[in-house]
């Protein structure tokens, strides 16, 4: 085992590894003074653009920023209601209700932790104006099914891909694209833990529309079309150059980084498949993992023990996430008193292990030794 803790994310060894050419982007950046909206923004969307194969990338503050703003953009209106699921992190929620929207939260399927079809159709109201599918854990929710209901029902859908940047979806008629470049818009975030991060907060949105484009630009610059002319109630949310220089590195990364994210979740796959406790993830057909956790469910309710006993020994782990969104207090008023009998599970049974970039064979095998020790001294 190695003499630095492990981490969940090394983000660290993984700075070490593009040192060089993440130092230069950065200097490039100070260097020239082009801190907001410089030449290294305009080039960083158009390079993620081309690699998601979308129209339009527009870069925002966060991943919470580019939520608020769709919403903003496609006009819905207090009253209108946007379906999510209850198991995901707070911020698809949050700007929902923030906006004066209401958030219907419905229940997720157990296999692919992604919002349920059949709770979205039954969730349909005459008030209802989007989805907001959340492709967790980095896997994409089940967009052709969610598209054809947004059909049917003239729906929006938004897709929170803050999770999973890089996974390809791929349709019955066997057509493939980007998570996030689906719907009507999607969202990321370039929080430094994402699987694209930057060194700081970041965010974009993506569209192929280009009237919702030219509309998002202008409610992120204060609702202006033209300077000091403000034709509706915008925000201030930019995506700083220095952070788009970094980003334009890692970008040429993101496909090794997301198989090496793949080759950690195999080494964990066929070591824990045999441990009866443990469910591993699935992988659903319609979409590649690039596993932003890699999440497992434990089913015989010691998920906590198991916790405390890799604590004991030195083997971080975390519970995304630990309590449905209905439970909690900021959210009680949305909530009809149904509880989702799978979102439940899954908050009591979930647990994701470190999964970076930079893992190397040692630990791993220190952790999963790790797991399987307590597995093997638990009593059933
Ligand atoms: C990280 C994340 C966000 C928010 O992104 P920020 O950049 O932290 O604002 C939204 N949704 C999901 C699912 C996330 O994981």
């Amino acid at each position: 085992m190695s003499i630095n803790p492990i981490q969940m994310v090394d983000l660290q060894a993984q700075y070490q590894r593009l040192k060089l050419e993440l130092d230069a982007a950065m200097l490039g950046v100070a260097a020239d003074c082009t801190y907001i909206k410089g030449p290294a923004l305009v080039e960083f969307e158009a390079n993620l653009a081309a690699y998601l194969n979308v129209k339009h990338v527009i870069g925002v503050a966060n991943g919470t920023d580019a939520l608020q703003i769709a919403f903003m953009a496609l006009g819905l209106k207090p009253g209108d209601e946007v379906i999510v699921p209850s198991f995901t992190y707070v911020a698809t929620a949050e700007v929902i209700g923030l906006l004066g929207l209401t958030p219907v939260m419905v229940d997720v399927d157990l296999e692919s932790f992604t919002i349920s079809i059949d709770h979205i159709k039954k969730a349909v109201t005459a008030k209802t104006k989007a989805i907001v599918p959340v492709h967790l854990y980095g896997q994409a929710a089940d967009m052709e099914a969610i598209l054809a209901i947004a059909k049917e029902h003239q729906l929006y859908v938004i897709e929170d891909n803050a999770q999973a940047i890089g996974s390809d979806f791929t349709f019955s008629n066997g057509e493939t694209a980007k998570t996030g470049t689906l719907g009507d818009i999607g969202c990321t975030s370039f929080f430094p833990s994402k699987n694209l991060g930057c060194f700081g907060d970041g965010g974009a949105m993506f569209t192929n529309d280009d009237e919702l484009a030219s509309r998002i630009r202008m409610i992120a610059n204060h609702g202006q079309p033209r300077k000091y002319i403000h034709t509706v109630l915008g925000v201030n949310s930019r995506l700083d150059t220095i952070q788009a220089a970094i980003l334009k590195v890692k970008l040429k990364e993101l496909d090794d980084f997301a198989r090496r994210r793949q080759a950690v979740a195999a080494t964990y796959d066929a070591a824990l498949l045999s441990v009866p406790e443990i469910c591993i993830p699935k992988v659903m057909t319609y979409s590649t993992h690039v596993y932003h956790q890699y999440t497992v469910r434990i089913t015989n309710g010691k998920r906590d023990e198991l916790q405390a006993f890799l604590k004991e020994n030195g083997v971080p782990s975390m519970i995304y996430y630990p309590i449905p969104l209905y439970d909690q207090e900021a959210f009680a008023r949305y909530h009809d008193g149904v509880r989702h009998p799978n979102t439940e599970q899954l908050c009591k049974e979930v647990i994701s292990f470190p999964m970076h970039t930079e893992m190397d064979t040692d630990t791993q095998d220190y952790i999963i030794s790790t797991l399987k020790s307590f597995f093997a001294s638990c009593i059933k």
